[in-house]
């Protein structure tokens, strides 16, 4: 890891990931040792790792799998789901299974067919209905944290084009913890200071069988092409992903955003589903089910 001018064996790596991700929990207060956790699990590399160290750290931590219908040639959605029981099954886990056609009465890529949102390419229909399904798990069965696999690339790549755009708003919100509010779970991304190489080193030394293929929708993605971007970028200057990151986090601290309040969010709860939503009726994700 020329970044951190370390380099260790597989024994230490195994033992280091795992004792950073402690030490990131504790400095961003995700959660505390007597909190449940319910971690979302895509089938991937970072999430199932997440689960992985989460669980050796001795977490309260089941699994949520959501069901997209997003099969194509390499049966991505079937595979990953595969992939996921088997885990859950090696490590003795509880894991939660949403099929979203079975419980809505269409896939995404249906779902992303009828809306105006999904027109060329489902991710935002898509984006809608995990934020949705997770949140509603995490509610039902009283998980106290949400916790996602995303990576330093994927935060990088967020950071990068919401710099971009000066896309305020979105740079106030980007946090490792998005802190709870009335209906709505408390979200952290443990892994979110590691290199998306270094989640597959963890993966492939500890023996994690995961799907190396991206979604079929992924390909040709602005954020694909950020992160490629970004990786040229890194590879001339080791550790400049992680300083761009990391120096953000501090200048926020530092007040160069000041924090989302609670009143400029003002939510009620959708007449449907009854999560809280920003619009004045049905919340987004019921909108996009209404059409099908
Ligand atoms: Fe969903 Fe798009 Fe991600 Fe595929 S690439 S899982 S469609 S958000």
């Amino acid at each position: 890891m020329r970044h951190h001018k370390l380099a260790l064996c597989k024994e230490h790596y195994l033992e280091w990931i795992p004792a950073q991700t402690a030490r990131f929990i504790k400095k961003y207060w995700m959660f505390g040792p007597d909190e449940r956790v319910l971690v979302a699990v895509s089938g991937g590399k970072d999430s199932l790792s997440l689960w992985d160290i989460l669980w050796r750290l001795g977490y309260q931590v089941d699994g949520l799998y959501l069901g997209l219908g997003i099969d194509g040639e390499a049966g991505y959605s079937t595979e990953s789901h595969r992939l996921t029981e088997k885990f859950a099954i090696e490590r003795g886990l509880k894991l939660h299974v949403v099929d979203i056609q079975q419980e809505y009465g269409a896939s995404i890529p249906m779902l992303a067919e009828k809306s105006r949102r999904g027109q060329g390419r489902p991710c935002s229909v898509c984006g809608v209905a995990k934020r949705h399904e997770m949140n509603r798990i995490a509610r039902d069965f009283g998980y106290d944290v949400l916790a996602t696999g995303h990576n330093l690339d994927d935060e990088v790549a967020v950071l990068f084009a919401n710099s971009l755009a000066w896309s305020v708003d979105l740079l106030r919100r980007q946090e490792p913890v998005l802190h709870e509010s009335d209906g709505l779970a408390r979200k952290v991304k443990p892994l979110c200071r590691f290199y998306e190489k270094e989640m597959a080193a963890y993966a492939l030394l500890r023996g994690i069988e995961y799907i190396y293929e991206e979604c079929p929708f992924a390909i040709g993605s602005t954020s694909i092409y950020y992160k490629e971007m970004l990786n040229r970028l890194e590879s001339d200057r080791p550790g400049a992903k992680l300083a761009y990151y990391v120096k953000f986090l501090e200048s926020k601290k530092n007040g160069m955003f000041s924090p989302p309040t609670s009143q400029e969010f003002i939510l009620t709860p959708c007449p449907q589903c009854g999560q809280p939503t920003s619009a004045d009726g049905l919340c987004s994700f019921c909108k996009i089910v209404r059409k099908t």
